[in-house]
């Protein structure tokens, strides 16, 4: 059984429908591309999967149906989103942010600033003054601390200076070699997306149109639904 079951999914802003049909399973210990051009849905398919907005179709963690659920419910139950726009608690300090964020597993303060050194060495320092690329780290490593079954990044790499980027793909690496932890990455870079993830989805106008192994993705269809 899939860890995570998407099925037919559709969601609206308000009137305005976004998702038409998106669908995707991911394995316990898989790591999944999810792709597509600007605007084709891949916020919105988080934030249906997250219980963040409404949505229809199915909808399955762990072999629970996460429709009404509330979002802190679907958290406890294993998913650790690091949302666009890396947010943390901008008056708390480094170590604040994490601990807040703690449930019991093997991630831990020690383990996250083992993988990001530079949240240990700002430990005390408020997360508003930290850099955007030690911010992104904060965003993961709060994630990590709920030691998630699933972890979601939505652009995690997203305004970053290439040396940063490099640091988070390295981290991200290092999250799947690791641990048994399953991953949803939305990322604009193909080339490290390919070289991270198992497989692919690809959404275009709120719809799954390709479904695969990473290594069957084509120039052709990346052209066609990524714009690569
Ligand atoms: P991007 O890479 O630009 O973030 P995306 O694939 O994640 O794109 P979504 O953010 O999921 O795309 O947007 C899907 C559709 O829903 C778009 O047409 C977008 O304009 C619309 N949409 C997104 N957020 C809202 C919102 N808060 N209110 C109304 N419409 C929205």
């Amino acid at each position: 059984m899939s860890l995570l079951t998407v099925e037919s999914l559709t969601a609206s802003y308000g009137p305005v429908p976004a998702l038409f049909g998106v669908g995707l399973k991911l394995d316990a210990g898989e790591v999944c591309a999810l792709m597509g051009r600007n605007g084709m849905g891949k916020t919105t398919t988080v934030k249906a999967i997250c219980r963040m907005i409404a949505s229809s179709g199915g909808l399955r963690f762990a072999g629970r149906d996460l429709h009404g659920l509330p979002s802190h419910a679907v958290a406890r139950l294993g998913v650790g989103l690091v949302p666009e726009g890396r947010r943390c608690f901008r008056d708390l300090t480094v170590e604040e942010n994490l601990i807040a964020a703690a449930r019991s597993g093997q991630w831990d303060f020690g383990r996250v600033t083992e993988l990001f050194p530079r949240l240990g060495e700002r430990r005390n320092q408020r997360a508003a003054s930290l850099s955007g690329g030690e911010q992104q780290m904060l965003a993961i490593g709060r994630a990590l601390m709920t030691n998630p079954r699933l972890l979601i990044l939505d652009e995690a790499t997203e305004g970053l200076a290439p040396i940063v980027r490099q640091e988070i793909w390295a981290a991200i690496d290092r999250i799947k070699n690791e641990t048994g932890m399953a991953i949803l990455l939305i990322d604009k870079s193909l080339r490290e997306l390919a070289s991270v993830a198992d497989r692919a989805v690809i959404v275009a106008r709120g719809e799954t149109v390709w479904s695969g192994a990473m290594d069957a993705l084509t120039p052709d269809i990346t052209e066609r639904y990524v714009g690569v």
